[in-house]
């Protein structure tokens, strides 16, 4: 059978932001997410960190010497972390993941009952689902592939790796964090090329940001680079303050 189809009048629809390819845009992310906070992290807080011991009126070199502290140990915190979330997010889904296998060596016919509903609560004919879910389920390994999926929503063979998670918040945060430091570490000795520096980061990382969120890329730019200098603000201010009273 031929069919004529309408060509869409292209210039009434409003511009979908989905590529031309025709896939969506990765809801998840992807890395450019977790990178681009990570390094988003790292500048704020370091930024911060600097402008506070700016704030106390320090030299140059307790400045640098704060900035490669802050780096290393927020690098460090920040791989630590994420190591352990998901490292121990691994760990309860490989338990649940054997004990999926235990119950389908154990009782493979409340089990295959259990797809087979499954499918039929997702529209399938009964009939039609119990066979989809025999067919689905001959071979052991498939079988476990399909029930992980389906019940715990992840893919056995495609588990995160708590190494490669924890060496790219180390990698994404020091990035970020080397971003304030570095015109001190070519020898600028006040705070202004930290400072243009850093907001420039933030709104460039705000920017970036906004490619895998719905948001205008200047007005996610803008908020970022607002946020990050608000905190750096209030730790200058701090600085400051307290900078008279300590040392
Ligand atoms: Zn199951």
């Amino acid at each position: 059978m031929t069919a004529t189809i309408a060509q869409p009048e292209l210039d009434e629809q409003p511009k979908p932001r989905i590529p031309a390819d025709g896939h969506h845009r990765d809801v998840n992310g992807g890395w450019l997410r977790p990178a681009v906070f990570g390094a988003m992290d790292g500048l704020v807080s370091n930024f911060a960190l600097m402008t506070g011991v700016v704030g106390g009126a320090v030299s140059s070199s307790t400045v640098v010497l704060t900035g490669l502290a802050g780096l290393a140990a927020g690098a460090c915190s920040m791989a630590a972390g994420e190591y352990t979330s998901v490292a121990s997010q691994r760990e309860l889904v490989e338990a649940e993941i054997e004990a999926e296998r235990l119950e389908l060596s154990r009782n493979p016919h409340g089990e295959l009952a259990e797809l087979t509903q499954l499918y039929v609560s997702r529209g399938v004919e009964p009939e039609l689902a119990r066979e989809v879910a025999r067919q689905l389920s001959t071979d052991p390994d498939q079988t476990l592939e399909i029930h992980a999926r389906e019940e715990l929503g992840v893919d056995p063979h495609d588990l995160p790796s708590p190494l490669v998670a924890a060496g790219s918040s180390f990698l994404c945060f020091a990035l970020g964090a080397l971003l304030p430091l570095l015109p001190y570490l070519l020898g600028a000795t006040s705070l202004v090329p930290a400072l243009v520096l850093s907001l420039l980061g933030l709104f460039l990382c705000g920017a970036v940001v906004a490619r895998v969120t719905a948001r205008s890329w200047w007005f996610s730019g803008v908020r970022q680079l607002l946020l990050g200098a608000v905190a750096a603000g209030v730790t200058y201010l701090l600085g400051a303050l307290i900078g008279g009273h300590v040392g």
